[in-house]
């Protein structure tokens, strides 16, 4: 299996190499992963003048799966929007037709506090959001801006979903489902919108091969307050692009910290790019304070849904959690009382987590 390593730039280059050490301790462990770095993002600008460089795309798509640290840096700001870091992410996910989003938000019981509701809402909380990337609102057509017949400027989008976009990614929402806890909850706007309607028939239609799993619909409005009410109801969460931008950042917001959040976008064969789901943090580079979890995370996700390695996935979480358990915290999500630790001990706290459980 060859991974391609994307360390990016701003904090990307130290999460990385944090990840990247866990990746190694589990080559010597007997693993076979055959791990190549390129350059992407700003990093690309600057040696190749373009954020996703030929060579770099050319290993993405060569690779069974990428990691990816963040992109971006006040530096670039000022580039044309073709040459800025983002472009790189945005044209890889394109490339490499990703069109499945998963984010978990997931609190491990030692951070509750850090969370803004009450801790026994949140403690253990572990919680899917699969959000559809590709289509929906944010690419159908057509759209654009006009002059209605009364003189006055108008705008339109087109929320558009064909069967087989709805069916792809109901597939790997039971997919996810079967791995975990087995309920499935379906996010539309069925009362409303034609889209929502045809959404709903083919996830009922999808969900006829997977009867071991539990199947709910919920409309996007009570969604996004049932997950400030109650968040531990849910397990799997599976919605259209638009519904799983806003839920999936509610989400994120449930368990306190964004250097915790791992995330993976998948394609049609379970191939990969794995990222945490913070940005690059030019405010923090270079300063060895970075939380690197949700990087080391992002391999557990890696293993757990390209590489089929479920017991290494847990391995992972496993000393994450022993890591937290021990006191180990990093400035971001810094109690009172704990063991502050920069970035490269964190890293080094959780490799000895996992050779040694602590
Ligand atoms: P950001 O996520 O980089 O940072 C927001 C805040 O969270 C900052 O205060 C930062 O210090 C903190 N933070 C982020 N990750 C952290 C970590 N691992 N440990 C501790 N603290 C952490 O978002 P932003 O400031 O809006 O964006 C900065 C740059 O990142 C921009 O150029 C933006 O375009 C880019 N960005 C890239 C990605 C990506 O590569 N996927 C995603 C979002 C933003």
């Amino acid at each position: 299996m060859k991974i391609a390593i994307l360390a990016g730039d701003g904090i990307g280059p130290e999460i990385i190499a944090q990840a990247v050490q866990v990746l190694e301790l589990l080559n010597a462990d007997g693993l076979k992963l055959e791990l190549e770095d390129a350059a992407y993002g700003g990093a690309g600008y600057d040696a190749h003048g373009d954020p996703l460089p030929e060579a770099t795309l050319r290993l993405a798509r060569a690779a069974d799966a990428v990691l990816c640290g963040a992109v971006g840096g006040p530096q670039y700001d000022a580039l044309p929007r073709e040459k800025r870091p983002e472009q790189g992410l945005l044209r890889i996910r394109k490339e490499l037709g990703l069109f499945a989003n998963l984010r978990p938000a997931l609190l491990f019981e030692e951070l509750a506090s850090a969370s803004s509701l009450k801790p026994e809402l949140v403690a253990g909380l572990d919680i899917l959001i699969l959000r559809e990337l590709t289509g929906d609102i944010y690419f159908g057509e057509p759209r654009g801006r006009r002059t209605n017949a009364r003189g006055e400027r108008e705008s339109f989008d087109t929320m558009l979903y064909s069967e087989s976009e709805i069916r792809r990614i109901a597939e790997v929402a039971f997919k996810a489902a079967v791995k975990r806890r087995k309920k499935l909850c379906s996010v539309d706007k069925e009362n409303v919108l034609e889209t929502s309607r045809l959404w709903r028939e083919v996830v009922k239609d999808v969900a006829k091969n997977y009867p071991q799993v539990e199947l709910s619909h919920m409309y996007v409005d009570n969604a996004a307050m049932q997950l400030v009410r109650m968040p531990k109801q849910f397990d799997v969460i599976v919605t259209g692009n638009i519904f799983g931008d806003i839920l999936s950042d509610e989400a994120s917001m449930l368990t306190g910290s964004i250097g915790m959040l791992p995330s993976a976008s998948l394609d049609s064969n379970n191939k990969g790019l794995y990222e945490p789901a913070h940005g690059s943090a030019p405010d923090i580079a270079g300063k060895d304070i970075a939380n690197p979890l949700a990087t080391i995370l992002s391999v557990a996700m890696m293993l757990r849904y390209t590489l089929n390695l479920e017991q290494a996935a847990v391995r992972i979480e496993t000393a994450v959690k022993k890591v937290l358990a021990e006191g180990y915290r990093t400035a971001d999500i810094y109690q009172p009382h704990m063991r502050r630790v920069g970035t490269r001990e964190m890293g080094a706290a959780v490799l000895n987590a996992l050779k040694h459980g602590l």
